[in-house]
């Protein structure tokens, strides 16, 4: 479990050079855009990143990010936790150009001033790991298949109250 802040400006290239690894935590509040695309949240991404010069003399960070996130539900559009987590091997290059260079196995972060932003870095590759559509499993969202067809919401507020943490205990099961 990690427990300190990932530096959020990094030399890459030194980084590199010196083949370093990075770890820590990103709190998920300093993402904007994903609070704009998937409401508020709370807690850390977790985030392990190391350093190289490949052989082929190309700069490459091999990371990973771990992070429980509140999803909304399509369906009864309540907050659902979920669990992301991404590998993702990005090559650092100095211009746009030099970016269409890289093999389709590398994402280009395009690094200028030897200065690069991780906190930019790593709002892109959770995003990207985002599932596109999510739902309650049935019998835990607030709004089941027989409300949607009868329209009867009666019954809605009896049980949705503790459902996320069913969900959350189910997807911490599966992984
Ligand atoms: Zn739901």
């Amino acid at each position: 479990m990690l427990t300190t802040r990932l530096p959020l400006k990094v030399e890459p290239h030194r980084l590199a050079a010196n083949a370093e690894h990075l770890e820590g935590l990103v709190p998920l509040d300093a993402f904007a855009r994903l609070a704009e695309d998937a409401g508020p949240q709370q807690g850390d991404c977790q985030v392990w990143l190391d350093f190289s010069i490949d052989t082929q003399g190309r700069r490459v960070i091999e990371g990973r990010l771990e992070a429980d996130v509140q999803l909304p539900c399509r369906r009864c559009l309540e907050p659902m936790p979920t669990h992301v987590s991404s590998h993702f091997l990005l090559g650092v290059v100095s211009s746009d150009a030099l970016a269409a260079d890289l093999p389709s196995t590398h994402e280009p972060v395009v690094v200028e001033d030897e200065q690069l932003n991780l906190l930019t870095v790593i709002e892109d590759e959770l995003i990207l790991s985002l599932p596109q559509v999510i739902y309650h499993d049935e019998a835990q969202c607030g709004v089941s298949s027989d409300q949607l067809s009868s329209g009867d919401a009666s019954e809605a507020s009896a049980t949705p109250a503790d459902s996320p943490f069913d969900v959350l205990r189910t997807l911490k099961g599966k992984s």
